[in-house]
C-alpha cells in the first residue's frame, strides 16, 4: 500500500481522494447496491434440488414463473451450479438473486474489475483509505479461491488428511478398530457447508454497505480509455484495476465434448465418488486433488505430457512428493497424451451413477485403451483476457500470457493496473511500453 502510494494518497492534496467517504453512514447508502428485498436463493430452492449441476441457460425454465428473479443478463458467465442449502447460502453472498446496481452518479477515483481476491483487496484497500470505489464481478465475489479454488480445496484435503492419519495411527501408536471409510456425500456437503460460512466475508452486501464501495454484478467493457460499461450504464474513472484471473485451459481431445469431464470450475460439485480417475496433467492442482481422492480411495492415474511430474518444482522436492503420491498409491503415466475419448454411459450423478469413459492413451510410441468414470483435467489456466475492450482502453496484452504490467502493477494505460492471476509480468526489454503517468 505504501508503494502504491495509497497512504500518501490520503495524507495529500491532490483529486484522488473522495473526504465524504470517511464519513459513510448508513442512511448514505440508499444509492449503494442491494438485494431486492426479502429475495434469496432460497426461495427457488424447492424447484432446482435434485436436478443435479444445472446449466445457467436452463435457470429461468427449471425456475419456471420466478424466472424474472434472476438477473438474465449474468447467467452466460456463471458456471454450472448445483443447489442445496449451502450454495443457496453461498449464492446469496456472493451472486444474490437480485442485485440492483448502484445508482452512483460521477467518477470513480478507483473501478475494479472482478471481485476475487485480487480485486476484493484492490477495492476494501482503496476504500479503506477513503477513495470513491467500483468492484465488479459476473460470475461469484470471491472469484476462484473462495468458489473453486483455495477454500474447497484445502476443505477438501483436509478429509483426505483425515482418513490418512486414522489409516496410519498404528505407526503413532493409537489403534483404530473397523473399518475405515470415506462418505463421499458428506466430506462433499462438509466442504460447501465451510465455503459457504466463509463467503460472508467476500459478500456483495458487506462490500457494498460494510466497506461503503459500489458493488455491480455484470460484465464489465472498456468502452474508452478511462470508461466502462455495465450492465448499460456507462462508469468512468480516474484509476481502474483488472483483476480479471484466470480459468482451466480446455483440453484438446478428440470426442471430448461428448464425454462428461471435470476440471478444478466443476469438480467440487461432485457428489459420487469416483471408482477411477484419470487425471491429465501434471502440476500442483491436479497433485494436490489426485493425492485427496487416491487416499479417499479412488484409483488414481496421473497423466504426463513429459518424463516429469511437477516440472516447474525443484526437482528434489517434486521427487519426494512423488514417491509419497506412489506410496499411496496413484499410478503414472509419462509422456502420454490421451488420443481420443468416447463416452460408453453417460451415468446420472444425481442418482449416484457414474459415466463409463473409453480414453485411448499414446504411452511413448505405445496405444493403450483404458476405461474410467471420471476425468480430471488440470493443465494449466488461460488468464481472462478477451472480450473486455482491453484494446480501446489502450491496455497490452496476451492471450495466454495475460495482461502485461510493469513492476508497479502498471499496464500500458498509465491509469489502469492490473493484479492476480490474468497478469503477465513484463520483461525488462519491454519496460519501454510503460508510460510513467500520473501515479497517484
Ligand atoms: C483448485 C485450486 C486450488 C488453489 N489453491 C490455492 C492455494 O491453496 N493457495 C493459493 O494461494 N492459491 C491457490 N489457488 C490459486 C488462487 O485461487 C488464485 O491464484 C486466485 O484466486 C487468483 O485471484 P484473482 O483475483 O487473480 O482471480 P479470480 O479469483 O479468478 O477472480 C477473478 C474474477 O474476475 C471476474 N471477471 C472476469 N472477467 C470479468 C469481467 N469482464 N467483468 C466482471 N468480472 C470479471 C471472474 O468472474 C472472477 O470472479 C488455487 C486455485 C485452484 C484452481
Amino acid at each position: 500500500m505504501l508503494e502504491g502510494g495509497f497512504i500518501k494518497h490520503v495524507c495529500g492534496d491532490h483529486p484522488f481522494k473522495s473526504e465524504g467517504l470517511f464519513y459513510r453512514f448508513k442512511e448514505d447508502e440508499r444509492d449503494a447496491g442491494h438485494t431486492e428485498d426479502n429475495l434469496s436463493w432460497h426461495s427457488v430452492l424447492p424447484q432446482l434440488e435434485g436436478l443435479g449441476n444445472i446449466a445457467p441457460k436452463d435457470l429461468p425454465d427449471a425456475i419456471g414463473d420466478s424466472s424474472d428473479m434472476v438477473q438474465k443478463n449474468d447467467l452466460d458467465h456463471l458456471p454450472h451450479m448445483m443447489f442445496d442449502e449451502h450454495n443457496a447460502d453461498l449464492f446469496d453472498n456472493v451472486h444474490p438473486i437480485k442485485w440492483v446496481d448502484p445508482n452512483s452518479e460521477g467518477k470513480y477515483d478507483m473501478l475494479v474489475i472482478g471481485g476475487g481476491a485480487g480485486g476484493l483487496v484492490t477495492a476494501a484497500g482503496s476504500s479503506g483509505v477513503g477513495a470513491k470505489v467500483a468492484l465488479i464481478e459476473r460470475n461469484f465475489l470471491g472469484g476462484d479461491c473462495l468458489n473453486t479454488g483455495c477454500v474447497p480445496s484445502k476443505a477438501f484435503l483436509k478429509c483426505a488428511n483425515v482418513i490418512h492419519a486414522a489409516r496410519t495411527a498404528g505407526e503413532y501408536g493409537i489403534e483404530i478398530t473397523g473399518e475405515i471409510k470415506c462418505n463421499f456425500p458428506v466430506v462433499m456437503e462438509r466442504m460447501r457447508k465451510i465455503r459457504a460460512e466463509i463467503s460472508d466475508n467476500d459478500s456483495a452486501n458487506r462490500f457494498s454497505k460494510a466497506l461503503g464501495i459500489d458493488v455491480y454484478m455484470g460484465h464489465a467493457k472498456f468502452t474508452g480509455k478511462n470508461e466502462v460499461e455495465i450492465n448499460g450504464k456507462k462508469l468512468t474513472f480516474l484509476k481502474a484495476c483488472i483483476a480479471t484471473g484466470g480459468r482451466p485451459a480446455k483440453p484438446d481431445v478428440a470426442g471430448i465434448e461428448n464425454v462428461p469431464h471435470f476440471t478444478s470450475d466443476n469438480v467440487f460439485n461432485m457428489t459420487t465418488q469416483p471408482k477411477n480417475m484419470v487425471i491429465v496433467g501434471a502440476g500442483p492442482i491436479g497433485a494436490e486433488l489426485g493425492q485427496a481422492f487416491q487416499r479417499l480411495g479412488t484409483n488414481v492415474t496421473f497423466i504426463c505430457r513429459g518424463d516429469d511430474f511437477l516440472p516447474r518444482e525443484d526437482r528434489d522436492a517434486a521427487e519426494h512428493l512423488v514417491w509419497q503420491l506412489k506410496k499411496d498409491g496413484c499410478q503414472f503415466m509419462h509422456s502420454s497424451t490421451i488420443q481420443s475419448a468416447e463416452c460408453l454411459d453417460q451415468g446420472d450423478q444425481s442418482a449416484g451413477k457414474l459415466p463409463q469413459v473409453k480414453l485411448v492413451i499414446k504411452e511413448g510410441e505405445a496405444e493403450k485403451n483404458v476405461e474410467v468414470d471420471t476425468i480430471l483435467f488440470a493443465i494449466g489456466r488461460k488468464p481472462n483476457v478477451t472480450g473486455m475492450g482491453l484494446e480501446i482502453a489502450g491496455v497490452e496484452f496476451d492471450e495466454h500470457d495475460g495482461v502485461y504490467t510493469n513492476e508497479y502493477m502498471k499496464t500500458t494505460n498509465a491509469d489502469i493496473f492490473s493484479v492476480g492471476d490474468c497478469l503477465a509480468l513484463a520483461s525488462s526489454a519491454e519496460e519501454a511500453k510503460f508510460n510513467p503517468g500520473s501515479g497517484f
